[in-house]
Parts: structure tokens; sequence; C-alpha cells
């Protein structure tokens, strides 16, 4: 059975989206950009964390566009598993698990949380990730595995898997591989 992993922030869900509005409900924080649209945008500042980590609820995020109709594809051709980061909020994985349950066609034994690299130890035939150093870790790691990197602003400068705008079109491009 062909196993395909889907990180779910910035692949499914807007993460970065729903972090700098809530970054910005925190006061001093009301103009907040993520100017050079990097990775690590979330500035050191205690006061602010706690409130980003203590308000930002994963029930809240926005999905992508199309990504029911990914997963649905995906689900189709194999077994779907959502390999997603805990986060510094103790609610964050039921928050996650119910989310994508809700979502989509899916049980909590579908999701498994690993942090970035740890990603590399779950085995599947193919990850769709956004992170490029953790798409690169998981390739090296699982060597006959095929990676897509969804592209956005803060890995633009990697050239790691197959690069395509969405979910869905990368699932598109792996059902057109699968025949
Ligand atoms: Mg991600």
């Amino acid at each position: 059975m062909t196993i395909f992993l889907v990180d779910v922030d910035g692949v499914c869900a807007d993460f970065t989206g729903a972090a700098i509005s809530m970054i910005r409900k925190c006061p001093g924080y009301e103009n907040f950009e993520n100017v050079d649209g990097s990775w690590h945008f979330i500035p050191e500042d205690t006061v602010l964390t706690k409130h980003l980590w203590g308000n930002l609820d994963a029930r809240s995020l926005k999905p992508f566009e199309g990504d029911q109709e990914a997963i649905a594809r995906l689900q189709e051709r194999g077994r779907v598993l959502f390999v997603t980061a805990p986060a510094p909020r103790w609610t964050w994985m039921p928050e996650r698990v119910e989310w994508l349950t809700q979502r989509y066609n899916v049980s909590a034994k579908d999701v498994i949380f690993a942090h970035g690299a740890e990603k590399q130890f779950v085995y599947g035939d193919y990850l769709i990730e956004d992170n490029a150093g953790n798409l690169d870790l998981w390739l090296q790691h699982w060597g006959l595995g095929e990676g897509y990197l969804i592209d956005r602003s803060y890995n633009r400068k990697f050239n790691v898997g197959m690069r395509k705008s969405s979910l869905l079109e990368a699932v598109e491009d792996i059902c057109d591989k699968m025949g």
C-alpha cells in the first residue's frame, strides 16, 4: 500500500497567516510584518510568545484552497498520514486532531506528531512538506521516497524535492505519475 505523508502547517493549513494575525493582537506588535518572508519570523520575546501560544488555537487556522479534494484523491490511492509538529501549547495536539478529523475523512490514528527534524524517522512513499530542511532530511533517510515541496516565500532559496504551488498541484502530479 502506498503511504502518503502530508505535513499540515504551510501545506494544508495557513499557519503563517494565523500566527501573524495573533502576533498583531499583542501590544507593541500591532503592525507586525514578516518582512523578509523567513521561516523563523516569530520574534524572540517572552511576552509575545506567551501571548501567541496562549491564544493560537490550532482549530482556528484557515485551510488552503483545494485541500479537501487533494486529500480525498490521495485516499483513493493509498493511506494518508498527517505528520505534524507539536507546538509549545499544551492543547495544540488535540486541537490539531480535531481540525484534521473534522476537515478530512480521517481518524486520530492518521495523525502522527513529530517535531520537524524527526519527521525523517517516519516512513512513507511520499512526503509533501513546506519546510525544505525537513524534506531534505527525510529524502536523505528514505532515498527511494518522493518529496514534494510546497512553494512558500520562506523556502524559495532551497532546491529540494519537486516544487509545487499547492497541495492540490502536488497531488495532481502524484496521480498522473501513478496512472
Ligand atoms: Mg509545515
